[in-house]
């Protein structure tokens, strides 16, 4: 495979589309240098060294004038903060829209290869901030709007967060999104633009979650363009009749429309701005005129209902999956519309179909869109006439698949009856995959029938399921997972056949990654400036390539820097704390230590372990004299994090936390020493409040469950120290950290199997095993923090089976809370890890990680655009 210009593409013209015609007078005449120029109209050219046409603030004020006025129909004297952000954001879009057009442009006359990102989730959060310092423009917009009487951070909190993704996968691929972009990688990314998000999350008076939906489209999105001439026949149901040879005809059923929405992904510090294109479900027809004109006006707009409903909302779901017949319809509707457009691409370069994986790559997030794989088959078969052996090579040279978990309620599995049902024709390429697949399984282990059990597609039982990982690694070029110790425990367990099978070199590992843009001088401008400060090199430099924060350590033992090092992470502090004191009226002690736990709420990762552990500490300063507690080092502890709806036994540790808050904020002998917030409705914006402020943040997943993280690397990068398990990227964090700036404890991975067939088969009482957690689910049992049967069902999962091997971790873990207590008294030894912890979070950016897919999996090259 090579990605090499062919260089006949170079200055060919854009396909154009039907009936499309240039506008008379406007072609632009393109030298041998490939710089065009353009024959009249508005000259929308950037100085050398800027990113966009609106960079004089007068320019700026005048087109955000111009969009109040016109675009948004206000009066200018009648204008409130979501009016401003709009206008400002209207003003910015324009820039992007040109520097969009003119990549578009660029990518469609050098045709290079192109990599598309499938994931069902992006978790892009606000758009506008991003925008403004990806473009260069932050400083003239705040002047620009300060001019007109707004304030810029005002208009930045107008916008609403892009929440659709559950968690670190989908933020994942934001990031991945935004590292693109600003390394000028023809790269797309493919999702579904639901209507809904993730929920809101309130918090009742009692302390449990509930969830309201995020109509996150309410005030219109300016950070998209609808696309209604994108548009794709997508079908469901209907018959499969098999034809000669391993063809078919697939027809019948029922048919919606899938229309594109693009989302501009702007790079840092280049022109370069790639596309996110959403799909959107509509009924082909308005409704059926037939029932509507026989007086049947229900059943005429079901049906348009029904298509609707395929993109209405995001499945709130976290690491496990449902088995919903209309969450097989996203992933469908989704994949399909997706690979239709990437092929009507593709054939407008003009090329057999035998090199189609010489132009494109296509990159799984997780399972969800492994329908991608028999899709394409059926198109390659029944469409295009390719035969079997070919299109399955075409198959297995496109397509790469990463693997998120090893959590086994996580692995997706489809009932045969309902994917027979939905897509008669993919189930019957399933079936002949899997036949091929298992005579060579037969052939290279002879008799082994376990194994053909295991490696088989078809999972039996009743119903049989579709196994989706089994068909993703089949389907795939090369197979990875997102840290080192997860890449070796998938080849080690759910992927050993394979490996076996395969040989070694399909299956790799990409450490995650995060970008530095936003999870460093956005979230944090006072640390970035700092760094730019002494380092006395340009942002980015450091922003786009974060081992040049290594620089940083010839600082470490100056006071002075050690002092404004210091003075940031205060006022990160005491950005926080304002938080606290708006959203839940709250004086914050910013002088003590801020512990920080924030993710999904989820038993593997063990948040139950952390307010036990704040109740034993509470517990315990009770049960001090005040002379002993003059010696306690004051912590003040946030969570915050969604659970699934139906997740009852994690809805119920919310629960739990909000009430231990309540009695322990309300302890005249304690309140001073120790306090709890949990902050509700977590999302990147509330991550970007939180992460700068925290002195040590918790990821204490059982070891082995965390296939990598993400935020503790943002916590890293951020200055704040890691409390972890020996799990995921954690490991790699102290590898490049060093381990005495980490606080490690915990069982490790391999002996989490051995104690779990431990508790099953040889149960002890936790009042042996751990008798500090026994009285503290005791002192819950008693009713100390309200009702104390509420957290039964919660307390007896630890006190029965205890899976996730709290009481085998917990002594260790009050014993690092210890350690974290005695290394903060150390005030400059503490900066000092700090600093390092910054320094060297260089692997960590999502730079190096999109890197790694583009040299191992894609075989793409950076296109600049001049
Ligand atoms: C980074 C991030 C995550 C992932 O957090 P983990 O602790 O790695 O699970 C989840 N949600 C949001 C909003 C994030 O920004």
């Amino acid at each position: 495979m090579t990605s090499t210009i062919d260089p006949k593409a170079i200055g060919k013209p854009a396909p154009k589309r039907k009936h499309a015609r240039t506008l008379t007078g406007y072609l632009p005449e393109v030298d041998e240098s490939g710089q065009e120029k353009w024959p009249r109209g508005e000259e929308k050219v950037w100085k050398e060294g800027t990113r966009g046409p609106d960079r004089d603030v007068s320019t700026i004020t005048k087109s955000f004038v111009n969009h109040v006025h016109t675009s948004l129909a206000r009066q200018a004297y009648n204008l409130d903060d979501l009016g401003a952000y709009q206008a400002a954001a209207l003003s910015v879009r324009d820039n992007l829209i040109i520097n969009w057009n003119a990549t578009q442009l660029n990518f469609t006359r050098k045709s290079p290869k192109r990599a598309y990102y499938l994931s069902l989730e992006f978790l892009m959060g606000r758009t506008f901030d991003n925008a403004l310092l990806n473009l260069g423009l932050k400083k003239e917009y705040s002047e620009g709007v300060n001019q007109l009487g707004f304030n810029l951070e005002d208009l930045l909190e107008k916008e609403r967060d892009a929440g659709l993704g559950n968690g670190g996968l989908g933020r994942l691929a934001a990031c991945y999104l935004d590292s693109s972009a600003s390394q000028e990688l023809p790269v797309w990314g493919y999702g579904l633009r639901y209507q809904f998000g993730i929920f809101q999350q309130l918090i009742a008076p009692d302390g449990s979650q509930l969830e309201a939906p995020d109509p996150w489209l309410q005030h219109d999105n300016p950070w998209e363009l609808p696309r209604p001439d994108v548009s794709y026949e997508i079908r469901f149901y209907g018959h499969s009749e098999r034809l000669d040879g391993m063809k078919a005809v697939w027809s019948g059923g029922q048919e919606v429309l899938a229309v594109a929405y693009d989302t501009m992904i702007p790079g840092y510090d280049t022109k370069n701005t790639n596309n996110l294109r959403l799909w959107e479900s509509k009924p082909k027809r308005g409704f059926d005129l037939n029932s509507f004109n026989a007086g049947d006006y229900e059943r005429a707009i079901e049906s348009s209902n029904s298509a609707a409903a395929i993109t209405s909302v995001l499945y709130p779901n976290d690491h496990t999956t449902f088995g919903k017949e209309l969450r097989l319809k996203q992933q469908y509707f989704w994949t399909a519309a997706s690979l239709a457009d990437i092929l009507r691409r593709f054939k407008n370069i003009d090329k057999p179909i035998t090199e189609f994986p010489e132009h494109v790559a296509i990159q799984l997030n997780d399972t969800h869109p492994t329908l991608a794989i028999p899709e394409l088959m059926r198109i390659l078969l029944d469409e295009e006439d390719v035969p079997w052996d070919v299109a399955w090579n075409i198959i297995t040279n496109t397509f790469f698949f990463t693997n998120h978990t090893v959590l086994p309620e996580a692995l997706e599995k489809w009932p045969i009856p309902l994917m027979e049902n939905l897509l008669p024709r993919h189930l019957q390429i399933i079936y002949d995959i899997n036949l091929l697949f298992l005579q060579a399984v037969e052939k290279k282990f002879p008799g082994d029938r376990d194994k053909l059990a295991r490696m088989s597609l078809i999972e039996e039982g009743f119903p049989k399921n579709v196994r989706m990982a089994n068909l993703a690694v089949l389907g795939s070029r090369k197979v990875n997972g997102v840290a080192e110790l997860h890449s070796e425990l998938l080849q080690a367990t759910i992927l050993k056949d394979f490996v076996e099978f395969y040989g070694q070199s399909k299956f790799f590992n990409v450490t995650n990654g995060i970008t530095p843009r936003r999870w460093l001088d956005q979230c944090n401008p006072g640390l970035s400036n700092l760094i730019h400060e002494t380092l006395r090199i340009p942002k980015a430099d450091f922003l786009k390539d974060l081992y040049k924060l290594e620089g940083i350590l010839e600082y470490i033992d100056n006071p002075s820097f050690q002092k404004k090092w210091v003075a940031v992470k205060q006022s990160n502090k005491e950005r926080l704390a304002n938080y606290v004191e708006n959203t839940l009226g709250y004086k914050v002690n910013t002088q003590a230590m801020f512990d920080v736990q924030i993710k999904r709420l989820h038993e593997y990762k063990r948040q139950t372990m952390n307010i036990f552990g704040v109740i034993y500490r509470y517990l315990t300063i009770k049960a001090m004299t005040p002379e002993e507690r003059k010696k306690v080092n004051p912590k003040v502890v946030f969570f915050a994090g969604k659970a699934a709806p139906g997740y009852y036994i994690a809805k119920l540790t919310i629960r739990l936390i909000v009430n231990v808050a309540r009695v322990i904020n309300a302890d005249p002998d304690t309140k001073d020493l120790l306090t709890l917030f949990f902050l509700s409705d977590y999302s990147v914006s509330l991550a970007e409040i939180l992460i700068p402020a925290s002195d040590i943040s918790q990821h204490i997943s059982t070891a082995g469950t965390e296939a990598s993280g993400t935020s503790n690397m943002k916590f890293c990068l951020n200055g704040g120290l890691l409390l972890g398990t020996v799990d995921g990227a954690n490991i790699e964090i102290a590898e490049e950290v060093g381990e005495s700036n980490v606080f490690f404890f915990g069982h490790l991975t391999p002996a989490v199997e051995d104690l779990r067939y431990q508790h099953m088969y040889h149960p002890q009482p936790i009042e042996q095993k751990c008798p500090n957690l026994a009285r503290v689910l005791n002192e819950i049992s008693s009713g100390r923090f309200g009702d104390g049967g509420v957290y039964e069902p919660l307390l007896n999962t630890i006190r029965n089976v205890d899976y996730y091997l709290l009481t085998e971790d917990f002594d260790s873990y009050i014993q690092a809370l210890a350690n974290v207590d005695n290394a903060y008294q150390n005030r400059v030894e503490w900066i000092k890890k700090s600093i390092t912890t910054t320094a060297k979070m260089g692997k960590f950016s999502s730079d190096r990680a999109i890197n790694d897919y583009a040299q191992e999996c894609w075989n793409i090259e950076s296109l600049h655009l001049k």
